[in-house]
């Protein structure tokens, strides 16, 4: 059967009736794999963290509801971004770990060549496993800045650089790599599952972003990976979904990452049920839809069709 995953945001879960009413959604069609986001664009947490708590802490819940029902709960982090064009978070008070922009000022994206900044980020993760029983973790930014907005690292650590030089790009690859491969030594102590959201104009994103992830399911890093195919355009849809699912070797599950609105996309609920049925025709195992929030009752009765007959 086809799967279906769908990212969902926090203000989504802001109280236990929220919580139980996406729980009972999910159940319908099904969700099998609810993504939740539990560190955001600025940083903040939304989850227990040391001594932090937030304000109402819907992981907990969101999982004890989703176990009796046999749906999986994947915590979603914001990996390197950390407050965008300027730092926030524990970034702020970590500017040495911040990525570097042409001008030489900091920025609000977490540099992963700092071992620092690695070991907070893994830190997190720990803590959340150790704390709840999620299905996986699942990295979302992860990857430098897009050039479009910020270009970078210029920090001490990756040096004078630029896009067209090889030496530059490399180290910035091998960054990323490295808390790849770091996150899923960790998770898979646990026993769960590593995943991503990753860019869907691949290989283009390893330069762009060095975002080399079609290393990362060659390599068996990931358990899943949803490329982020967010766009109006039927032709660019399927063009990109092609090289996707081309690119999926075995034991590796493909979630076609359908954005029913986003900053790149806004589908009406026939399109977005014609994007699903493409991917799946094509052979994904399944979409991830962007994001509950914007699915209207229409939409989630069309996922309910597609997950019945594929
Ligand atoms: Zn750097």
């Amino acid at each position: 059967m086809a799967l279906i995953g769908v990212w969902i945001h926090p203000h989504a879960l802001d109280s236990r009736e929220k919580v139980e009413s996406v729980v009972e959604t999910a159940v319908q069609v099904p969700i099998d794999k609810l993504i939740v986001l539990v560190k955001d664009l600025d940083g903040t947490l939304h989850f227990k963290y040391g001594d932090y708590s937030p304000s109402y802490d819907y992981l907990g819940g969101l999982i004890e509801l989703c176990r009796e029902h046999g749906l999986e709960v994947h915590a979603w982090f914001v990996t390197l971004c950390e407050g965008g064009e300027k730092p926030s978070g524990w970034l702020a008070e970590h500017s040495e770990s911040a990525v570097v922009n042409e001008r030489g000022e900091v920025t609000g994206w977490i540099c992963p060549s700092s071992d620092k900044a690695r070991k907070r980020i893994l830190s997190l993760f720990e803590t959340l496993l150790g704390e709840y029983e999620v299905d996986g973790i699942h990295l979302d930014y992860i990857r430098y800045p897009d050039p479009l907005v910020i270009k970078g690292c210029f920090c001490e650590r990756c040096g004078r650089g630029g896009y067209q030089d090889e030496e530059w790009i490399m180290k910035g690859i091998e960054n990323v790599d490295t808390l790849v491969e770091e996150a899923h030594e960790l998770v898979k102590e646990y026993g769960v599952e590593l995943s991503a959201a990753v860019y869907a104009d691949y290989p283009e994103c390893i330069v762009s972003v060095r975002q080399d992830w079609g290393r990362w399911i060659m390599d068996g890093l990931l358990d899943w990976v949803a490329p982020m195919n967010y766009t109006n355009i039927m032709r660019l849809f399927e063009t990109r979904l092609l090289i996707h699912v081309s690119m999926i070797p075995e034991g590796i599950l493909l979630l076609e990452g359908i954005g029913k609105k986003s900053s790149t996309s806004s589908l009406s609920p026939g399109k977005m049920l014609r994007q699903a049925e493409l991917a799946l025709r094509a052979g994904a195992d399944g979409v991830a839809v962007f994001s509950y929030e914007a699915l209207s009752e229409q939409d989630l009765r069309l996922l309910r069709l597609i997950a019945a007959k594929y």
